[in-house]
């Protein structure tokens, strides 16, 4: 399909008249196609076996490249799974509402009633919600709908005296044929054939309905086997669809482009949509799309393992889930430091694995790391107070340590630090937290020593300042040492008594316990 129909809408058009914005498939090429189905065919089949040769060499360069870039009036179709799955959607929803009707017809009344329920179609998109933390509510109307041809009614005749039209006639028949492919599995490519309005005969139409039935057997297989495994790319179909929802939704104006792919997440640039009663928008969006191959997350693990808020459910989860939950992660400790006041992006959504917060920067530039800005001896300075302030209000207010900071994850921008990147932030009392906090400090000490910031803490003052412990090791090594005795002596208490401490102390003081 990708080759007549959807032409018009390909991300590089640029922009086009406003019938654009109406229909992501565009409109009927008004130019006559001399392409033979035949030649679409071979064509489609050629693509995609470029494009499977492209994935498997530059999986990376393409996750990028790809990117969703849904707008209004330029969204990505290249994907005919997602087409097919709104489609899909959109039938599901006119399918359930009819069906609504008629349980009401048949009910009428009648104190005893018949209920439909079971012949409700599970909405694809909707499936899973439930898996979700944070749902929101589509509000607003699909402007994508396809306009659909009239079908003859039920009746089976249109019209009066010899203007009659039965449904046996060839042209309503054969729209209606074409209209009703939509009925199709969403992996089934069905094409733009309302938008051509194409007419099948009722032999073609059997012929495809009988291929799709099978194709959906086919691929109930092998879907099961990719369902499982965790998608290499981040920005794969399914994301696509719940981006697309997002600006179909009304919540984002426009997703502009890719901010940055690094190898656990990619950040998108969108413009903020409408803000509502209960959800402010601002005016411009990160979107944080969570993705990670098998191996990555393996590293990671004793991150989110080992944090109490999520053991009971580690254990149970899927790939798939344990990805949501690095999103969720991050989700709980922006907010958390939000709460205390700490610059950093604030949270608009979290849906699944993609969080959409504010963005730091200006009409879509993000704000530069610490590690690329270039500040005078007087902000530098700045910039290191209000850092070891952060690390103190961070540790005490919000229970946390980053665990990944460094002037790569330090924002400058309106002449101060943001923070950002805290789905792998724990607390202190994490088994590893206190190493995770030493190595902060390490780099927060090294970065600002070398910047020329008299003043910097060396990396174990800093610690003590940050946590309030007084280790007294003069030495690296000891200094290490002393931080792990102190993390076992927290996993024995929790051994022994199920609990953690609820701070560490190493003055002397019997630890304080959370009793
Ligand atoms: P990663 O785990 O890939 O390092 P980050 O959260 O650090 O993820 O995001 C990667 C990059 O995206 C950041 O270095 C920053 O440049 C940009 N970025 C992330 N969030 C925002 C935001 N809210 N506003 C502006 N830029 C952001
Ligand atoms: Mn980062």
């Amino acid at each position: 399909m990708d080759s007549v129909g959807v032409a018009a809408a390909a991300p590089d058009a640029g922009p086009g008249p406003a019938w654009q914005s109406k229909c992501p498939w565009g409109a009927p090429s008004t130019t006559s196609i001399s392409c033979s189905l035949a030649d679409v065919m071979s064509e489609q089949l050629a693509k995609e076996l470029q494009l499977e040769e492209e994935n498997a060499a530059f999986p990376e360069v393409v996750a990028a490249a790809e990117g969703p870039f849904i707008t209004g009036e330029n969204i990505d179709t290249s994907s005919d799974l997602m087409l097919a799955q709104m489609l899909q959607m959109e039938f599901d929803r006119e399918y359930d509402a009819q069906l609504r009707r008629e349980e009401k017809k048949i009910n009428g009344d009648s104190k005893v009633s018949i209920s439909f329920e079971n012949y409700r179609k599970v909405h694809p998109y909707d499936s899973d919600s439930s898996e979700d933390e944070v749902d929101w509510q589509d509000t607003r109307h699909d402007p994508y709908r396809a306009d659909k041809p009239t079908t003859t009614p039920r009746r089976g005749f249109i019209g009066k005296g010899k203007d009659i039209t039965t449904k046996h006639d060839e042209v309503v028949c054969g729209r209606k044929n074409t209209a009703r492919m939509e009925n199709f599995a969403p992996e089934f490519q069905v094409g733009d054939g309302i938008g051509m309005d194409l007419k099948l005969s009722n032999q073609v139409f059997n012929a495809l309905k009988q291929h799709a039935y099978s194709e959906e057997r086919r691929s109930a297989r092998l879907h099961e086997k990719k369902e499982h495994s965790t998608a290499e790319k981040a920005v794969d179909p399914k994301t696509r669809l719940l981006l697309y929802k997002m600006v179909n939704s009304g919540m984002l104006e426009t997703i502009t482009g890719c901010i940055s792919t690094g190898k656990e997440s990619v950040v998108f640039h969108a413009y903020g949509g409408n803000t509502t009663e209960d959800k402010v928008i601002p005016p411009e969006c990160a979107i944080k799309v969570f993705k990670t191959t098998l191996n990555e997350f393996k590293n990671r693990d004793k991150y989110i393992k080992d944090d109490y808020r999520f053991k009971d459910r580690f254990s149970k989860l899927n790939p798939r889930k344990i990805i949501r939950m690095w999103a969720e992660k991050e989700m709980h400790n922006l907010t958390r430091m939000q709460n205390a006041g700490i610059p950093c992006p604030q949270v608009v959504i979290l849906k699944k694995h993609v969080l959409v917060m504010s963005f730091i920067g200006q009409d879509q530039v993000p704000a530069p790391k610490l590690k690329d800005v270039t500040l005078s001896s007087e902000d530098m300075k700045k910039a290191y107070y209000q850092t070891l302030n952060m690390m103190q209000q961070l540790y005490r207010e919000c229970n946390l340590v980053h665990a990944d900071l460094s002037e790569y994850n330090m924002l400058w921008h309106d002449g101060k630090v943001w923070l950002i990147d805290v789905s792998q932030s724990v607390e202190p009392t994490h088994p590893h937290g206190l190493e995770f906090l030493f190595r902060d400090c390490r780099n927060v000490s090294q970065f600002f020593q070398k910047g020329g910031v008299a003043e910097a803490l060396n990396e174990r003052e800093l610690f003590n300042a940050v946590s309030g412990l007084n280790i007294t090791a003069d030495n690296e090594v000891d200094f290490q040492a002393e931080i792990e005795a102190l993390e076992k002596i927290n996993e024995d208490h929790v051994q022994n008594h199920g609990k953690k401490l609820s701070t560490f102390s190493s003055d002397g003081d019997p630890p304080i316990f959370d009793e």
